[in-house]
């Protein structure tokens, strides 16, 4: 199978429909091509209303946009293997303890070069305008989400 057939059954199709010779044919295809899983997996994130073009790649899309039912609290899941802080614009993996966490610069899965983080400017900006101590301190609601940053 060729990438613009996987695409027609899969992508554009409904692989239940198919028979279960072409259905292995599809399958295959995207186990070994990483092209058309990762197309794939930006027509799922699509369908669910996810802008992935918003994001660095289709891969780091999915994790900012993770949700488990199961586990409201990200750090409670096993599948949250990547976080995504929109405050900070910051992705990292989190360590098993729940609170400390490893900042990425770069995909694990693809290599893109993900955003700096903007953690240090928060705090410096917060302390420009009179907080020293954000955690402990009534901030500005806007510093409390991504608008701080990212001017609409
Ligand atoms: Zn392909
Ligand atoms: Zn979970
Ligand atoms: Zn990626």
């Amino acid at each position: 199978m060729n990438c613009s057939e996987f695409k027609k059954y899969w992508i554009e199709g409904n692989i239940n429909d198919l028979d279960s010779d072409l259905q292995e044919k599809t399958l295959d295809h995207f186990h070994s091509c990483k092209a058309c899983s990762d197309a794939a997996l930006a027509a799922t994130l699509e369908a669910r209303g996810v802008h992935v073009d918003s994001y660095p790649c289709v891969h780091m899309a999915q994790y900012a946009e993770f949700h488990c039912d199961q586990h409201p609290d990200p750090k409670d899941c096993h599948d949250a293997t990547i976080k995504y802080d929109e405050i900070f614009d910051e992705y990292s993996i989190p360590h098993g303890d729940g609170v400390s966490q490893l900042t990425i610069s770069n995909c694990p899965w693809c290599g893109t070069k993900l955003p700096e983080s903007k953690r240090d400017l928060w705090f410096d900006t917060l302390e420009s305008i009179g907080y020293d101590d954000p955690w402990d301190q009534e901030i500005p609601e806007e510093y409390k989400s991504k608008s701080w940053r990212v001017h609409s």
